[in-house]
């Protein structure tokens, strides 16, 4: 299967910006962005003219490199936005953020998307009592998302026990019972106010 091979530190200076793929190490000095802030490569510090197309290749690129998805699935999101009411840039981003693995990220079970996604596969995730092991599963308001009861006992999981954690207003998660619902789906104001989705919808409809 094809995957990403850039390293996660060098995608964020490519984009310019925190994609926060590294969990933690984020948000502390060590962060690349905080130390070396420019394009990677020799010539990364030279102001370069960046056209249109240029621009909208690179927000495709961001939204792509900070969820985690290949360019194939990233296109049948908007494909399917097209053909979902309303406006195709807030119904992708819509959809992308209703995957699995961003919403145990959500929840704050895990410190980044990818961690997440691990979990997800690794099938440590039910979802309404059922064993979910595939990361781009969609979900949906009302359904229970919940720590597999035999993998509870792991330190990753143990950890969490008792944290106060903090939650976009769609979902919720108890720290207790290791448990949490979708409460509605995500709206514009609810994801990442820096992502410019029109730019995307823009490349896609070349
Ligand atoms: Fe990006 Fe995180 Fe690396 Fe900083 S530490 S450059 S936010 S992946």
């Amino acid at each position: 299967m094809a995957r990403k091979i850039e390293p996660d530190c060098r995608q964020c200076r490519r984009e310019g910006r925190k994609l926060f793929l590294k969990g933690e190490r984020c948000t502390t000095k060590k962060c690349a962005m905080e130390r070396r802030p420019v394009n990677p490569g020799q010539h990364g510090a030279s102001r370069k003219r960046v056209t249109e197309y240029g621009l909208q290749l690179r927000e495709k690129q961001k939204v792509k490199r900070m969820y985690g998805i290949l360019e194939k699935q990233f296109r049948k999101y908007y494909e399917e936005a097209v053909r979902t009411k309303g406006v195709t840039g807030e119904n992708m981003l819509s959809l992308i953020e209703r995957r699995l693995d961003n919403v145990v990220y959500r929840m704050g079970i895990g410190a980044s998307r990818a961690e997440c996604r691990q979990i997800v596969n690794h099938g440590q995730i039910q979802v309404n009592g059922k064993t979910v092991s595939i990361a781009s599963y969609i979900v949906k308001p009302g359904d229970v998302i919940s720590i597999k009861e035999n993998k509870r006992d792991l330190e990753m999981f143990k950890a969490l026990k008792g944290m106060k954690l903090v939650t976009p207003k769609w979902v919720e998660f108890d720290t207790e019972t290791l448990s949490g619902k979708i409460l509605a789906n995500p709206q514009r104001e609810d994801i990442d106010s820096d992502i410019k989705e029109q730019l995307i919808v823009e490349f896609y409809s070349r």
